[in-house]
């Protein structure tokens, strides 16, 4: 049986679910594949910025992401051996005074999905979606149930690829699986209860070989998140020979105080998550007809805990870019013009964050390097502000309209 469809969204996370939300909420008849059964737990700090607060409203899930995430989040720390350091976050006038909160997973990716499916899109969960031909006019795309032997093909113009980084698979937006390298970076993460950490602060964890964060979620938890290199992994499941993610712990623990404190009273009902190695980067925003969002089209270090937000705010500029454009979009040659001018967009609106990260992260995991500066910063805390601004904290895409002029492409196209 083939089906046909305007879209084809391959991937139900943040940014899957906000590009079918949106193209369906204009009219357009989309199709969402989804491997996985939700709600699933996901590795993740669960840090939503201020600046999705708009397109929250837009989508119509503002009250209930208000109703069920973590207290307001309005400092900023860093937490490197006994130290803790706290600055206020940069707040944006255009998000009405709001503040960024945190929600886990498996609340907000089913919210997000939820919803995409009542403003009219199909959403198959678990479907997996296994190869994409191109033909005339678009693409068929073959999927299969994950749980039954149920087979599918659908049809369409626009396939939207939304499956994240840190899968492997046979499409050609998936990311080759490459040899383990010493500097691979592996994410984990889970849920405490009952912790010491202050409400509304966020810190950047600095420790040997890795980098982490702590915010409160919903339900009196927070989160603990964090990547650790291979090799310091290796090192640590050596010394510690626990399960990696307990090891993990045991290691930001003694070189980090800070945390231990704030972990003393801790309860955890939950086992860790652990996935990677991720995949940090700037990559295609469109190639060979096809269009990709969220982690699919770049990766910012989670040191920044700004990966859903540029999931989310990503598939915006790609339906806003897209909707325009409804009648003529079967034409490769539309569908060419669209992808370079989302492409433009894209760069202009997060390749600096990108580059931010990396610096951050590369700094937080040399915690002797986060020492020194340490005196410049108890002296000038507002630094650590700064640095939450510069990650991209108040930052709106939409400041930066698309152009049709092909000739301003080329700055951003030519990296
Ligand atoms: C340790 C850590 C902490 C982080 N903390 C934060 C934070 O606090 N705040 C923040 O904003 N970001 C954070 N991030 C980043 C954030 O988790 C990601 O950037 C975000 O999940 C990307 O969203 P996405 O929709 O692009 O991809 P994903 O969330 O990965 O969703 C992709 C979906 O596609 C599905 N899929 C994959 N392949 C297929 C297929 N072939 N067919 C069908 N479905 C498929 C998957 O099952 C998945 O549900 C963190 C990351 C790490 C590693």
């Amino acid at each position: 049986m083939k089906t046909s469809c305007e879209a084809l969204v391959i991937g139900g996370g943040p940014a899957g679910a906000v590009a079918a939300a949106l193209l369906a909420q204009a009219g357009w008849s989309v199709v969402v594949l989804e491997r996985k059964s939700f709600p699933r737990r996901k590795v993740c700090g669960e840090y939503l910025s201020a600046t999705n607060w708009p397109l929250l409203v837009q989508l119509g899930v503002d009250e209930a992401v208000h109703r069920q995430a973590g207290p307001a989040v309005r400092r900023v720390g860093l937490f490197v051996g006994e130290h803790a350091l706290t600055a206020e976050l940069p707040l944006s006038d255009v998000c009405g005074g709001r503040w960024g909160r945190a929600l886990s997973r498996e609340r907000l990716d089913s919210l997000l999905l939820d919803r995409a499916a009542a403003l009219g899109a199909e959403v198959l969960q678990p479907w997996d979606a296994q190869s994409l031909t191109e033909v005339e006019g678009g693409f068929v795309c073959r999927a299969a149930s994950t749980t039954t032997a149920e087979t599918r093909e659908f049809e369409t113009p626009i396939v939207i690829a939304a499956h994240g980084s840190w899968e492997f698979g046979e499409l050609p937006t998936q990311l080759a699986r490459g040899r383990p390298r010493a500097g691979d970076l592996l994410g984990f993460k889970t849920h405490f209860q009952h912790a010491e950490l202050p409400d509304g602060l966020m810190p950047l964890l600095c420790f040997p070989g890795g980098y982490g964060g702590m915010v409160h979620v919903d339900e009196g938890r927070i989160s603990l998140s964090c990547c650790v290199r291979r090799e310091q992994l290796e090192q640590i499941q050596r010394t510690e020979g626990r399960s990696d993610g307990e090891a993990v712990r045991a290691h930001i623990e003694k070189s980090t105080p800070a945390v231990r404190r704030v972990l003393e009273t801790a309860t955890t009902g939950e086992r860790w998550l652990s996935a990677g190695p991720i995949r940090p980067g700037i990559r295609d925003c469109y190639r060979q007809g096809i269009f990709r969002v969220g982690n699919a089209a770049g990766e910012a270090h989670p040191a920044v805990a700004e990966g859903i937000t540029m999931a989310m705010q990503s598939a915006q500029l790609l339906a806003e870019h897209l909707g325009p454009q409804r009648d003529a979009i079967r034409t490769k040659q539309t569908r060419d013009v669209v992808g370079r001018n989302y492409t433009y967009a894209w760069r202009a609106a997060f390749a600096r964050r990108i580059r931010v990260s990396a610096a951050i992260a590369n700094w937080a995991m040399r915690p002797t390097y986060v020492q020194a500066c340490l005196p410049i910063i108890k002296h000038f805390p507002k630094l650590l502000t700064w640095g939450a601004r510069q990650s991209g904290k108040i930052d709106f895409p939409s400041r930066y309209e698309a152009t049709t002029d092909a000739g301003r492409l080329s700055p951003y196209l030519a990296e």
